[in-house]
């Protein structure tokens, strides 16, 4: 019989099968892919991220080591490869080495997981000057679409400007487009989808997904081996450039200024650029004025937090691509709970679904109630900007109305300047709202309250006890 990673494998698997429940071997073994079986009896298996194949380890690895053995004998190993969250590439699934640790491997030695480049993303980051029809790998995520990206009032604006985008890159007003909100609210995911689709429609168009971090890792490569001018070309010869996360450009000056460079270039000649950003270009510090200005040419369309609704049908579209079926009560009980991010409702539902398969448990509302607390518990809440003016308040014993009010007498003007400064610290609003929420002021002014703020503590041993106290009291 010709034994295969795919034969062996398949044998595991109808064990392993005979020994747990349905719901956990669909949740942990299905998606995995039988890829490689060495001569000394090795078989490689692909998982589809990190957190899943150390659960594996945690769960499941005597079960594995048994069935394993039982195909392979007494030397059987298995090596894990690990489909990296978030990157794409277009033939071969990047890889990542595990760290070793004891309990890595099912024959307790090193897990050996091949590594088939160092730096997995952009393998060639400099092409040669004048070359034009290079191949660039577009580091796409697929399974980030406009078919999962479910439409809501918080997210309607962006989503079809994305897909206007998509259908006709550097053809509309939408350029750049910027796409800005919160944590977790799906800016990632709508920044791939759109390349996605354009890679669909235009299958010709150079694409190229990149976060502002990495961005900033290879200009500072560049300039340390002298190649900044490759690195700038390389960039200038995509269609369709897309940056995530370019609040991390800020404080940047010199990749700020070949980002400047870059970004001219590519919108003089019709070429599309993507941004997202946490925060509204007017809410960006230290990032340059020049650069401030081009974000704005094209449209900033901001992502809300998802209004209920939305959040029910985002939860029941991901169960329904995992295969897994929860009771309507559950849902929303979980879409009632979570609400500030779409992240985390995601994370509280694998854990959800992982509880019950591992201890062959039913989703219970108990436990749906358990996981959400610990939910709750892990991120910490947040003040709201109402409870912070309370606090300020109450602390220069005046009320809420003074503390909002016309006056410039110092030391009413001093505590509404700490209301703001605590109120940017401590909660996600941007300055303009705090503006609005405290006395009605622009954005202008939160931004100099939180300066003046900064230097008194600074300098005034008075003024700085009053920060820590508040500090206190706001973060119990
Ligand atoms: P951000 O980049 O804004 O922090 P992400 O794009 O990483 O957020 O989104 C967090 C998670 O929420 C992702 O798994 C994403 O697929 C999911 N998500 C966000 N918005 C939506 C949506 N409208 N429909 C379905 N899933 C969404
Ligand atoms: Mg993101």
């Amino acid at each position: 019989m010709n034994v295969t990673a795919q034969s062996v494998w398949d044998n595991c698997l109808s064990f392993i099968e005979d020994n747990i429940t349905p719901q956990a071997y669909k949740t942990w073994f299905e998606p995995i892919k039988a890829v490689k079986l060495t001569e000394g009896g090795a078989l490689s298996i692909q998982v589809p991220s990190k957190f899943f194949y150390e659960w594996l380890e945690e769960h499941y690895v005597k079960l594995l080591k048994v069935s394993l053995t039982r195909e392979l004998g007494e030397n059987a190993k298995l090596v894990y490869v690990i489909k990296m969250e978030n990157t794409y590439g277009n033939k071969k699934p990047f890889t990542e080495k595990i760290p070793s640790a004891n309990r890595s491997a099912v024959n307790s030695q090193e897990v050996d997981v091949p590594i088939k480049s160092k730096n997995p993303e952009l393998k060639n980051p400099f092409v040669i000057p004048g070359i034009r029809n290079v191949k660039i790998e577009s580091q796409l995520n697929p399974s980030y679409n406009f078919e999962n990206f479910l439409e809501g009032d918080s997210n309607r604006l962006a989503r079809s400007a994305g897909m206007a985008v998509a259908n006709k890159p550097g053809g509309t007003s939408f350029n750049p487009l910027l796409i800005f909100g919160g944590v977790g609210l799906g800016k990632t995911h709508l920044a791939h989808a759109i390349g996605v689709n354009i890679k669909d429609n235009y299958p010709e168009k150079t694409v190229l997904y990149i976060s502002a971090e990495k961005f900033t890792q290879q200009y500072i490569e560049s300039v340390k081996k002298n190649n900044r001018n490759d690195f700038i070309h390389f960039y200038q010869i995509i269609d369709v450039l897309i940056v995530d996360d370019i609040q991390l450009l800020s404080g940047k000056a010199g990749t700020q200024d070949v980002f400047f460079h870059i970004f001219n270039h590519l919108h003089q000649n019709g070429k599309q650029v993507i941004l997202t950003s946490d925060k509204a270009p007017v809410d960006m510090q230290d990032i340059e004025q020049r650069l401030l200005s081009r974000f704005k040419w094209g449209l900033s369309a901001e992502l809300h937090q998802p209004d209920f609704e939305t959040r029910v049908s985002i939860i029941k579209n991901k169960l329904y691509r995992d295969g897994v079926e929860m009771p309507e009560q559950i849902v929303e009980f979980l879409a009632n709970n979570i609400k500030t991010n779409i992240r985390e409702l995601e994370g509280a539902i694998i854990s959800l679904i992982a509880h019950s398969s591992f201890n062959k448990k039913d989703i219970t509302i108990d436990l749906a109630k358990a996981i959400v607390d610990n939910y709750v518990k892990n991120t910490k809440r947040e003040v709201s900007i109402d409870y912070i003016q309370k606090v300020v308040s109450d602390y220069f014993q005046m009320d809420v109305e003074t503390l909002q009010s016309k006056t410039r007498k110092r030391h009413i003007v001093q505590a509404r300047q700490l209301a703001m400064f605590f109120a940017k610290k401590l909660t996600k609003a941007s300055l303009a709202s705090i503006g609005t929420q405290i006395g009605k002021r622009d954005h202008a002014t939160v931004l100099h309250a939180c300066k003046t703020v900064d230097n008194l503590s600074s300098t005034d041993k008075q003024f700085r006890k009053y920060v820590e106290d508040l500090g206190k009291k706001l973060t119990l």
